[in-house]
């Protein structure tokens, strides 16, 4: 039974787990200038720690996780942190969201650990352009990792990419992401560029509203359909003609909050409201033994009354994140 509701009636069967902040990859939206560690910074989240809160979350009803990061795969108990989410009674959908940079040499461990979806960031198809967004001329294994899970029969596959103004955003690059989606059975999302604490001019030169996107999905016959209980902020569009999906992630869109059903935790184990919210406490002095479980039940269920009906976003209100790799995008 979910008991994770807001004062809006809302319910949250889905956590967003970053499990770090470190990321190997330079996108120019994110971490242009790659990962610098604070100084006296603490840690992340140990793999007890890490057991004890998925062992509450699932006495509270979550049934979805998502691992994220940071690059959650550069952690070296990436695969043992999944075994462990895996076994809890209620958790059934156990998900990761990858920048794919091993994806040919990991294919089959994730295959193995039975993951119930990956969800892979390519901003690009063009090899030239993806190494200029992410520093990294990686596209190459991305793509053959993608192979390896489809060969092995994996087939719960998303591949994202942030809309960016003059990188990938004409018609030429969406015909190219269609014919990719129909070829190979994925499905594929933009997601419009976030405003973050640190990336007011990035966004100011890249940001392009994400109804160019739709625009086009309308004038070649995509049709949109309904979301189910647990699934994330897309909104997902379907063509007789085509094996894939499309979808759009627009957090700037009217309604975007009102089917928010996630929360997230950092890799620092802060629970954090909303993506761009300034509410959040610290779970992890509750986290240090099996025994808190009460206390921790009890400061998660009293931190909900806190969420707010709106991001704020379209304010410029960009609360506590200065990247999205500092809370799990
Ligand atoms: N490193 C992994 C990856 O890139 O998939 C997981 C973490 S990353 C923060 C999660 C997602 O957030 C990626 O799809 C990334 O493209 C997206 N993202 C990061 N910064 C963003 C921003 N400012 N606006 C929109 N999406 C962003
Ligand atoms: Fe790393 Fe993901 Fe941020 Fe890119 S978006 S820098 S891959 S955390």
């Amino acid at each position: 039974m979910e008991k994770l509701r807001d004062n809006f009636g809302r319910s949250f069967p889905y956590i967003r787990l970053s499990i770090t902040d470190v990321c190997n990859f330079k996108c120019g939206y994110c971490l242009p200038n790659g990962y610098f560690k604070p100084s006296n910074a603490p840690g992340f989240l140990d793999i007890s720690e890490i057991n004890n809160l998925v062992d509450a979350l699932s006495d509270l009803g979550v049934s979805k996780i998502r691992i994220t990061g940071g690059e959650p795969t550069v952690r070296k108990d990436f695969f043992d942190i999944i075994k462990i989410i895996k076994n809890k009674k209620n958790i059934h959908n156990v998900v990761i969201t990858t920048n794919g940079y091993k994806l040919n040499k990991i294919a089959e461990q994730i295959v193995d650990t039975k993951i119930n979806g990956i969800n892979i960031s390519i901003d690009s198809l063009n090899s030239q352009t993806f190494k200029e967004v992410t520093g990294h001329d990686k596209l190459k294994q991305i793509l053959e990792g993608i192979d390896i899970l489809q060969s092995k029969g994996f087939t719960n596959i998303k591949i994202n990419a942030v809309l960016l103004k003059g990188v990938n955003d004409t018609e030429r690059d969406f015909d190219a992401w269609s014919d990719f989606i129909n070829k190979k059975k994925i499905d594929f999302r933009y997601i419009e560029l976030m405003q973050t604490g640190d990336n007011l001019n990035y966004f100011n030169k890249y940001h392009v509203p994400s109804k160019i996107f739709k625009d086009y999905l309308i004038k070649n016959k995509w049709n949109s359909i309904d979301r189910v209980s647990d699934a994330g902020p897309s909104i997902n569009y379907v063509n007789p003609s085509s094996k894939g999906k499309f979808g759009i992630i627009a957090p700037y869109s009217k309604d975007f909050c009102k089917s928010c059903n996630r929360l997230r935790v950092t890799a620092k184990g802060e629970l954090r409201l909303c993506l761009f919210g300034n509410t959040g406490v610290s779970l992890r002095p509750l986290l240090k033994d099996a025994s808190q479980k009460k206390e921790l039940l009890n400061l998660i269920l009293t931190q909900l009354r806190f969420k707010k009906e709106s991001h704020y976003l379209e304010l410029g209100d960009t609360g506590a994140t200065p990247h999205l790799a500092s809370i799990g995008g």
